[in-house]
């Protein structure tokens, strides 16, 4: 069954193309319909002992630019795919979060990034794992997306493809700062020489940090992106759920957009952001009864550590973690911008 609002959208964009007037039943939809977006700059150990007033502000202010980014487009008639991208790009440029600039070591001291994105109106997807060179990994997802037959490009080959599609590549030092430089020293020395696959045992703040961003737009359509570097001193070519449809990114017009945050094993052994979305399609249940039941009930239980932001096609905005904060922020059409760190 079409959607309504699918086809409404469909009709605006065919007379926007014929320049005739548009129906009126598809311009009142248009008007009605509202649009939201939620974003997302990582879950963990984030405690108000943990961050400055300074930290915390800057952290206050560069969600908010990012969730307003992709706002303005949506409040302007733009497609949900444009504002999460300009959401996640926000976040991939600042060195506040572990995406882009900012993005964490790996053991041996590079970094290696994965992102992905996906429409709720036509189930694609696209995905990378491991790139080096990628400004915007969240850029290289949707070009795989739109201009590649495949879903998903990992390593050397990604890198190529980014260079044929004229995206913009930077030297892997791009991505250094000092103060993810300090975590992965700090995770060294915990972790010792004996066994360096043993980053289980790590504190959750030498782990998390992905950015994300679900957003629906005037014509009812779903998107959701999620850029990271991974884990700190990840090693073997690891790589996590951010990249995975449907561990750490998933959009259904018919269900949920979701992007997610966390310990990717777990993430990606209960398909986190599937799981969450087929309980909204099958069991009828909301936004918030799926994410609370699979972030808190499911995921916990097995020792799975970190959080979502989920967002229906009526614009309900759901924000769950089960770890002690989580950077998070959202805006349901033109009501004022929540913005939030911690749990309280
Ligand atoms: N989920 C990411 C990963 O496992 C980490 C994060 O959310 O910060 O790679």
């Amino acid at each position: 069954m079409i959607k309504f609002s699918t086809l409404a959208a469909a009709l605006v964009a065919v007379s926007a193309t014929l320049s005739i007037a548009q129906p009126a039943f598809a311009s009142s939809a248009t008007e009605d319909n509202t649009f939201a977006i939620a974003i997302h700059g990582g879950a963990g150990t984030i405690t108000r002992a943990d961050l400055t007033e300074e930290q915390e502000a800057a952290y206050t202010a560069k969600l908010t630019e990012a969730l307003n980014a992709g706002h303005a487009i949506l409040a302007e008639g733009g497609t949900s795919m444009d504002a999460v991208i300009a959401a996640v790009q926000i976040m991939e440029a600042s060195p506040l979060f572990n995406a882009g600039l900012g993005a964490v070591y790996t053991f041996d001291g590079g970094h290696e990034l994965d992102a992905s994105i996906m429409d709720g109106a036509t189930l694609e997807a696209g995905a990378v794992a491991g790139v080096k060179t990628i400004k915007s990994p969240i850029a290289l997802a949707r070009s795989v997306m739109e201009n590649s037959v495949h879903v998903m490009l990992s390593g050397e080959g990604a890198e190529q493809f980014a260079a044929e599609q004229g995206l913009e590549q930077v030297p892997n030092d791009y991505f250094d700062t000092e103060h993810r430089y300090q975590q992965l020293e700090q995770a060294r020395e915990k972790l010792g020489v004996a066994d360096k696959q043993a980053y289980l045992e790590l504190d959750e703040k030498y782990k998390y940090g992905t950015v994300g961003a679900v957003a629906v737009d005037k014509y009812g359509n779903l998107s959701a992106a999620t850029s990271t570097g991974g884990m700190t001193a990840k090693r073997y070519g690891r790589i996590g759920d951010s990249p995975i449809i449907g561990a750490g990114t998933w959009a259904d017009n018919a269900s949920c957009a979701v992007s997610a945050t966390g310990h990717g094993e777990y993430f990606i052994r209960y398909h986190v952001a599937a799981d969450i979305c087929s309980r909204v399609k099958y069991l009828g249940e909301s936004v918030e009864t799926a994410g609370d039941t699979v972030i808190h009930d499911v995921l916990l239980p097995a020792g799975g550590t970190g959080g979502v932001i989920i967002l229906d096609a009526e614009g309900n905005v759901h924000m769950p973690f089960n770890t002690e904060g989580m950077y998070r922020a959202s805006r349901v059409g033109n009501a004022e911008a929540e913005v939030a760190i911690y749990k309280d």
